[in-house]
């Protein structure tokens, strides 16, 4: 017969001894699949994460010094390098799969390359979208759009402006590139030709109308034909920025902050300043591929500039009431 003490002290033991299985459980450091949806009218919003990649962004910034960047970082709980979100956005209009953005491939490096992975977790085939949006043809944009040199999206038209066409897709702009820059127009080409060669590729000119519900709008300076997305449903719109801006802690208080992978910085921060007032005068959503993720929320002006409200965390798209 175990005595009262020894019965005490075998519980205590067990207690311990589980206390230290759990200690022990190796660590997982992922993330759930990056994934968030919401609504939009009646129009379905997949934010995809690509992953995150550290920019150096006290040295890529322009229009400042390193002291005040490393100030508004510390003032924000952030510093340099600076894990920066790169998001694609998937809109199911009920007639057709669109994705804006395709995410890095493998042209930027292990962190990133997941919008395909994450697209799937989110209960979709790459087969399934049938019309891609280029913003601009960055490796971080683009990268996605093949894997081993072959075609990640077998049905969809990939759609991009003719300027950045014209400026990304020509072989004498990549002679006459410095060595630094050469890259970029080696992703863009090994990325986008095959689409070209199996007549999947579709540029447009100017602003328009692409699928029902859904525009291009013009706002190049960080490449020639960087281009915006309007996602309009009933009353309800949200404006898909690309790269309009990088460094969200440091930009939205001053937009006319620019950055080196600007290929006019001029006409970028003018592009800025235009998207950020209409966005705070007419109040619609936003998206934009380096906002930390899912980089959905608003814009208001604020005693500098501009404040970013991230959009409220929702549990489902469904009616909140009933849960359908
Ligand atoms: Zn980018």
């Amino acid at each position: 017969m175990p005595t009262m003490l020894t019965r005490i002290t075998g519980l205590t033991a067990g207690v311990l001894f589980a206390a230290a299985a759990q200690a022990e459980a190796p660590m997982v450091k992922e993330q759930a699949p990056g994934y968030y949806r919401t609504m939009l009218g009646s129009f379905e919003i997949t934010a995809l994460s690509d992953g995150t990649v550290k920019l150096p962004v006290d040295k890529l910034l322009l229009n400042t010094t390193e002291e005040h960047v490393h100030n508004t970082l510390a003032d924000n709980f952030l510093s340099a390098p600076l894990d920066t979100s790169v998001n694609g956005y998937l809109i199911n209009t009920g007639n057709h799969l669109v994705l804006v953005d395709t995410g890095a491939g493998s042209l930027f490096g292990p962190t990133l390359g997941k919008l395909v992975e994450h697209l799937k977790a989110s209960g979709y085939e790459p087969a399934d979208v049938d019309e891609i949006y280029i913003t601009h043809m960055h490796p971080d944009h683009v990268g996605g759009l093949i894997s081993d040199g072959e075609i990640v999206f077998p049905n969809a038209i990939v759609r991009a402006s003719v300027e950045d066409q014209n400026f990304w897709l020509n072989e004498d702009n990549l002679k006459a590139a410095d060595e630094g820059s050469k890259g970029f127009f080696k992703g863009a080409m090994a990325s986008l030709n095959p689409y070209v060669e199996s007549g999947q590729f579709k540029p447009f000119d100017k602003d328009q109308e692409l699928v029902p519900g859904i525009s291009a709008v013009s706002a190049s300076g960080h490449t020639p034909g960087h281009s915006l997305y309007k996602v309009k449903s009933g009353d309800n719109t949200l404006m898909l920025w690309g790269d309009l801006i990088h460094v969200a802690a440091v930009q939205f208080p001053q937009p006319d902050i620019a950055i080196q992978f600007d290929v006019n910085s001029e006409q970028a921060v003018e592009s800025r300043a235009q998207a950020f007032a209409d966005a705070q005068e007419t109040g619609y959503w936003v998206g934009s591929a380096h906002l930390s993720f899912p980089g959905l929320g608003h814009l208001k002006s604020a005693d500098q500039g501009y404040e970013f409200i991230p959009a409220n965390y929702q549990g489902g798209v469904g009616d909140t009431e009933t849960g359908k």
